[in-house]
């Protein structure tokens, strides 16, 4: 038994309170329990898991009777939620998984008594350990080896595995992108062959591993999916990001491998590294080439709006993501317009949204430093400038929107003015005035420049 486990007992992991008490009290009732997945691989590599669960050889109905507070998460598929002091675990039952369609889990399952036989469903070797405080590490698979040799590898023949849940290719990238590792030979061949299966997989599947890879220390991993063919069925306007050249003094890299230097420059968080990924992606249909030779790619801010919102509606990221970052692709190539005067950044923090204005800042500059040499000279200045001036604004309080202005609509209407759409008019009015000067913010000001407007109305 213990050969077939490869049971490596030097190894220690720390398993939390919880996870203890959930394992001794199946085992104490006659299971089998043992951390599993991702908990494990992630401890052993120094990292923090995500979340820890369990497997088990107990049937969920003999799972949710030990426990006092259990949710049906999926009973069929063998999944019983264990609440402890307020955080869930899930627990497993050992089984064999048939026919995976395009969702979330497969269409059948089998429950199993061996441990094994649970373990060999499982994508990845790294993914495919299972540890409990008594026994220690169940290795069936080289999981152990491959993490000391960095690679993701298939847990059996890959072709098979990626036959059976094309997603796994997709996490076989996301994977490498988190932990840095390389895809082993043979996976990376039957990812690249099978990379066309990806369109049977639901779009809520692709959306929820292409954020992890994005959003993990090495989106440049991007490429590699590139490289393998799996973009083009996931993602194919990356691929024509990857495919646009541009041949300017201004930038050293195609679009793609740009976009790929500005998410490596922005924090590894949501907003921003979806902005990040989709900011240029107007530039392969805004090009134009001049006499000169030199690519040009005007209005692609603009342009690359809508195609962004239909790439993420497509991906079915929420509406406010959705909002945040067209925004943030649209304004992104603005920061040319702004001049180096405080009423130009002021009329720019209304303009752009003081919401997202940090985050517009983070992007411009990581996108300026994936440009050129030359490039990075010519705006570090006007960046710096634009952001010190900003800072300044912002610390002294000045008005830039209607909601700050020390008028209301309803001071407005008290002055005279008839309610209705004149009085959005008025306020519009005066907020012209206040950006340009906003040391006229005052009460008295303003309710002088209303009558003065008022008396010019009639
Ligand atoms: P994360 O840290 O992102 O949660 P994870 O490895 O825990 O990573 P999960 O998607 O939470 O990944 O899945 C938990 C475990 O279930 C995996 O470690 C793996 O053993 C198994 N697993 C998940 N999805 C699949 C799949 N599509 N095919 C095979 N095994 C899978
Ligand atoms: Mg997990």
């Amino acid at each position: 038994m213990n050969n077939e486990y490869n049971l490596n007992k030097n190894i220690k992991i720390n398993v939390p309170d919880a996870v203890r008490i959930i394992i001794k009290i199946l085992e104490s009732n006659g299971y089998e329990a043992y951390a599993v997945g991702g908990c494990v691989r992630d401890t052993i590599l120094g990292r923090k898991p995500q979340d820890w669960d369990i497997t088990t050889s107990a049937l969920p109905l003999q799972v949710k009777e030990l426990f006092h507070k259990t949710i049906d998460t999926g009973l069929q598929h063998g999944t019983v939620t264990v609440m402890i002091k307020g955080v869930g675990y899930e627990v497993t039952t050992y089984r064999i998984d048939g026919e995976y369609t395009d969702s979330r889990h497969p269409d059948s399952v089998e429950f199993t008594s061996n441990l094994i036989e649970d373990l060999k469903r499982r994508d990845f070797t790294i993914n495919a350990m299972a540890y409990n405080p008594n026994c220690g590490l169940v290795d069936a698979f080289e999981g152990i080896e491959d993490i000391k040799k960095c690679v993701i590898k298939c847990v059996g023949d890959g072709r098979e595995r990626f036959t059976e849940d094309a997603l796994r290719i997709l996490r076989a990238v996301r994977f490498s992108a988190q932990l840095g590792f390389e895809i082993e030979e043979k996976t990376a061949a039957a990812a690249k062959e099978l990379a066309p299966t990806l369109v049977n997989i639901s779009q809520e599947r692709i959306c929820a591993e292409l954020e992890k890879l994005i959003k993990s220390d090495h989106p440049q991993m991007l490429e590699t999916a590139y490289n393998l063919g799996i973009t083009k069925w996931i993602l194919p306007e990356f691929d024509k990001m990857m495919e646009c050249e541009q041949n300017t003094k201004y930038h050293m890299y195609n679009v793609g491998i740009h976009t790929i230097k500005v998410m490596q420059k922005v924090r590894p968080e949501h907003y921003i590294r979806w902005a990040a990924l989709l900011h240029d992606i107007g530039k392969p249909d805004s090009k134009t080439t001049d006499k000169e030779g030199s690519d040009h790619f005007y209005n692609h801010g603009r342009n690359g709006k809508e195609l962004a919102r239909s790439v993420m509606r497509r991906l079915r990221l929420d509406n406010r993501t959705i909002g945040i970052v067209t925004r943030l692709v649209e304004c992104h190539d603005l920061i040319i317009d702004i001049k180096e005067t405080e009423v130009s950044v002021r009329r720019s923090i209304h303009d752009i949204g003081n919401d997202i204005y940090p985050m517009f800042l983070e992007l411009i500059q990581a996108d300026s430093d994936g440009k050129s040499q030359l490039a990075i000279e010519h705006n570090q200045g006007h960046i710096d400038y634009v952001r010190d001036t900003y800072n300044r604004i912002i610390e002294r309080g000045d008005c830039y929107c209607t909601k700050m202005l020390a008028l209301a609509g309803r001071d407005v209407i008290r002055l005279g003015v008839e309610p209705g759409p004149g009085v959005g008019d008025v306020l519009d009015e005066l907020l012209e005035m206040v950006l340009d000067n906003p040391k006229l913010n005052t009460k008295e000001q303003l309710e002088e420049i209303v009558i003065r407007i008022k008396n010019k109305m009639k």
